[in-house]
């Protein structure tokens, strides 16, 4: 952990009492996820990491993750908390699919879109990765799915890993299901946008805002995306979304 990540914990540590410090210090490489849960007030919560923060080392190491889910995504949940109970009271009942739905329809909500979407994206990003994934799908109807949208998974990698790094500026690179072409699409969205509205399905993400990649491959964002398709991947969560 480095000194400025350290200065952080025992800031929060601190703000949140002394239990907490306890906690902090026992946690190890938790600390930071416990950050994250202890800012989460309101209706809107981040649901804990799927591992532990230096899980996914050296390809995403702990100081990212640590900034990604603890300050980015933590981040945007507060944002749309404070609005649900201000300015969005109307939406406060609302599942967060919905809230995603029915801001993403309205240009006034433009801002409880953003922060919905990228509160769903990154959840949704951290179960599409874990520990020794990537790689190929093991057979079953995933596989199957990518030969018959793709031609093989060779053809699948290279077009998905394309629209991925071309990304123009923040984004996702997606595998989404199209409900009405019953097939597997590659989409790129910009920004906090998702197939979610778009009458897709989305089977599995890559996060390709600079603060997903910038601390462990600056520029390189080309090196990360093959890294996380090569090594993280966790096609038994795509399988499952695929249904
Ligand atoms: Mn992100």
């Amino acid at each position: 952990m480095n000194r400025k990540a350290s200065s952080i914990d025992r800031r929060t540590a601190i703000k949140t009492g002394a239990a907490a410090v306890a906690v902090v210090a026992a946690a190890g490489t938790l600390a930071k996820p416990y950050i994250a849960r202890a800012q989460g007030e309101g209706p809107i919560k981040v649901p804990p990491l799927p591992y532990k923060d230096d899980a996914l080392a050296p390809v995403i190491s702990a100081n990212t993750i640590g900034f990604h889910y603890g300050k980015h995504h933590t981040g945007y949940a507060t944002a749309l908390n404070t609005a649900l109970a201000g300015p969005a009271k109307d939406y406060a009942s609302l599942s967060l699919e919905d809230i995603i739905k029915t801001s993403r329809a309205n240009p006034n909500r433009a801002a409880v879109f953003n922060a919905a979407a990228q509160v769903w994206n990154h959840t949704f990003y951290w179960n599409s990765m874990r520990p020794g994934g990537g790689g190929e799908p093991p057979a079953g109807k995933l596989k199957d799915e990518i030969g018959k949208a793709f031609g093989d998974f060779a053809k699948f990698k290279e077009a998905f890993a394309r629209a991925t790094i071309g990304q123009f500026a923040s984004g996702w690179g997606w595998l989404a299901w199209d409900e009405k072409d019953k097939k597997l699409v590659i989409q790129a969205t910009s920004n906090a946008e998702t197939p979610l509205h778009r009458g897709m399905k989305p089977i599995l993400t890559i996060d390709v805002w600079e603060h997903a990649y910038y601390l462990d491959y600056q520029n390189r964002r080309a090196d990360y995306v093959n890294a996380v398709i090569d090594k993280l991947i966790n096609w038994e969560f795509a399988a499952k979304n695929l249904g």
